[in-house]
């Protein structure tokens, strides 16, 4: 090994799903919405011109800021915007998890946060879900360097209620206790309401879901104005620009548009709670997802097999070779007419 070698920050990175070239498949892995982005955004794509792209975009971004802080009820002062949640979440693991404590978070959860743990040298400890695969809150009253964890989780889909939420926050006030709402809209109540009660509380959102903009890469955190101020003073000192011109004018259209955010999240509701119905009518059992994926188990059938041949019929879906978590597939939502063409194929195999 050359000298050099020994002063490398080696880390082993976040593997994303699969995005297969194949345009002819179905495409339910990676938890994007099957719908597009509100026709107001491809309006404003339209009229977008090349030429102010000579200069650099305003770095607070702050329209979209102004239209995320409308729709969430609260001021601008209290958001802070990324490019996605992942660049969001990265940077609060940068500010706020510098303790020689632990941070906790769940042993079943979304795989990024031992990643940015990791390569940030931030030591931490997994609380294991329970046998039906819940948060247990009192596994989060130990000492701990801050709290994180999905709600509804990832990628099992099992949502907390707000005392729940409430309790594990009451226990941990000296702390920065971060909710990750990537898919809070297909069926559970934000936290955003616990924001007056607790000044340690950052909850984060995304435009990648709910909002069908995971290609433009739109993420935000809210909190109090004290830690968004921290949060943004290590933003400016990494980089300026995080949102390109592109992302502010298109994700203030899709965040102004309230009915259509209304009209597409109650259609993949509505299919969700259908695929329950049909998946357990085949012999999968699963969490109460209130998420746009389920987490499923088959009586009979390895997950691995199925897997398999789901993507020998170009049917994709996400399977994690982990522990506790090896015989069970991730099948996100996709529209109608797809779901069924998933169920016609299991129908058939099993
Ligand atoms: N949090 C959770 C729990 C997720 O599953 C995802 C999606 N991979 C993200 C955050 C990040 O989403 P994005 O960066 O697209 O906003």
């Amino acid at each position: 090994m050359r000298d050099w070698e020994a002063n490398i920050r080696k880390v082993t990175p976040y593997v994303p799903g699969e995005q297969p070239k194949r345009t002819d498949v179905i495409k339910l892995n990676t938890n994007e919405n099957p719908y597009p982005p509100s026709p107001k955004v491809a309006e404003a794509l339209r009229q977008i011109s090349a030429e102010p792209m000579r200069k650099y975009p305003d770095p607070e971004a702050r329209m979209l800021v102004e239209a995320i802080a409308r729709e969430e009820g609260v001021c601008p002062e209290q958001i802070f915007v990324g490019v996605g949640s992942d660049d969001v979440l990265a940077m609060i693991f940068l500010t706020f998890f510098n303790s020689q404590k632990p941070i906790l978070f769940p042993d079943i959860t979304y795989s990024f946060y031992d990643v940015w743990a990791d390569m940030l040298r931030i030591p931490y400890e997994q609380q294991p879900l329970d046998k039906d695969f819940e948060i247990v809150a009192r596994d989060y009253d130990k000492e701990n360097g801050g709290v994180i964890f999905p709600n509804p989780n990832a990628p099992t889909g099992a949502l907390l209620g707000l005392e729940t939420i409430d309790d594990i926050l009451s226990h941990n006030q000296d702390v920065i206790v971060v909710v990750d709402e990537a898919y809070i809209d297909f069926g559970g109540s934000t936290c955003t309401g616990l924001l007056d009660h607790y000044e340690n509380l950052i909850v984060v959102k995304t435009f990648s879901k709910s909002r069908s903009m995971a290609g433009m890469r739109i993420g935000y955190a809210i909190a109090g104005e004290k830690l968004i101020r921290y949060l943004s003073d290590v933003k400016y000192s990494f980089n300026s620009y995080t949102m390109n011109q592109t992302a502010i004018a298109l994700g203030t259209e899709a965040a102004l548009d309230h009915a259509y955010f209304e009209e597409t999240r109650q259609k993949i509701i509505a299919t969700r709670e259908n695929a329950k119905k049909e998946l357990k009518k085949l012999g999968f059992s699963f969490p109460d997802s209130q998420a746009n994926f389920l987490f499923v188990t088959h009586k009979r059938v390895p997950a691995a097999e199925l897997f398999a041949a789901l993507k020998e019929q170009g049917i994709y879906v996400r399977y994690f070779n982990k522990p506790r978590i090896d015989n069970y597939l991730r099948i996100t939502i996709g529209t109608d007419e797809e779901m069924e063409r998933l169920f016609e194929f299991l129908r058939e195999y099993l």
